[in-house]
């Protein structure tokens, strides 16, 4: 087992089960997908719509096993556990979606923080302190007396954040958490997956905004069922062939102040780093 990776993707093919219609083209949700992810990195998805990325983050947790390859969490083959040890995958790998409606259950915030830890059997004082503490991470705590219908959709989408963060997941997978948000609820929901990060969790997210990408380690990218390219924001950005047309504004300034003969360094994509670097 390499003891520093906690994803690990190995040639993984994905079949929707078929309609019964023998008509229907058999067409692969994934075709022969590859990639690792190391403990404590925070890697980015991204893709066109029906790319394969919510497939392949659903494998993540065994919500899917493929149809040919295998996926290691942690070590464990999620065929094998998912018979002997289903809650082991879920308990190691948290999932964020993108619509937060779907994932509160309770009518009072803390409640629902604490849905998860009472299910795996988390004894009660220990639960308190890590329902707290979810909250206190995404800046909710004043909050957990209220009923969740009382929230905006980017506080609803905290909360949830919150219930997967007190199951204490290593890793958590965000499959586009900010795509119903707006720009402010996205940039909070920013703020706290790059805490997330900070404190070593490991991170993906799934993302249509590039400027959330840029803030990753490494990008995956994902076309028709196929990955594309898996490599640091930098390169990806540079690349004509994706159709990553949208670059992030840090990227296409960088490039303006180049023309004008300020050597920006390459790997500078986040307007944070880009002020960094204008200011020193
Ligand atoms: P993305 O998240 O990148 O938009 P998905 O992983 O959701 O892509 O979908 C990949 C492919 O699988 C698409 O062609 C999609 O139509 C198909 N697909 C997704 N979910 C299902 C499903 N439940 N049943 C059948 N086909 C599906
Ligand atoms: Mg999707």
């Amino acid at each position: 087992m390499d003891s520093d990776l906690i994803i690990q993707i190995k040639n993984v093919s994905y079949a929707y089960l078929d309609d019964g219609d023998p008509t229907t083209e058999e067409k692969l949700a994934l075709d022969n997908v590859s990639f690792d992810v190391k403990r404590g990195e925070f890697v980015a998805i991204v893709g066109s719509n029906g790319s394969g990325k919510s497939t392949i983050a659903k494998h993540m947790n065994a919500l899917l096993l493929p149809t040919s390859g295998s996926v290691l969490v942690d070590g464990m083959d999620t065929k094998e556990a998912s018979e002997t040890a289903p809650w082991e995958i879920r308990r190691k790998v948290g999932m964020v979606f993108q619509n937060p409606d779907n994932q509160l259950v309770s009518s009072v915030v803390e409640d629902d923080v604490a849905f998860g830890p009472e299910n795996i059997g988390v004894p009660s004082d220990e639960i308190r302190r890590r329902v707290d503490e979810a909250l206190r991470l995404v800046d909710m705590y004043e909050h957990r007396k209220k009923g969740p219908h009382l929230l905006s959709g980017g506080q609803k989408q905290r909360i949830a954040i919150a219930g997967v963060i007190a199951m204490d997941p290593e890793c958590v997978v965000f499959d586009e958490p900010t795509a119903m948000l707006d720009p402010k609820g996205r940039r909070e929901i920013m703020e706290i997956i790059e805490r997330l990060h900070s404190q070593g969790r490991t991170v993906i997210l799934i993302t249509h905004f590039m400027e959330e990408a840029a803030a990753a380690d490494r990008i995956i990218v994902m076309g028709n069922g196929k990955l594309l390219v898996d490599a640091p924001p930098a390169d990806v950005f540079s690349r004509d062939d994706l159709g990553v047309l949208n670059v992030p504004f840090a990227v296409s300034m960088a490039r303006k102040l180049r023309e004008n003969g300020i050597d920006v360094p390459a790997d500078i994509v986040t307007e944070k780093k880009l002020a960094e670097f204008l200011c020193r």
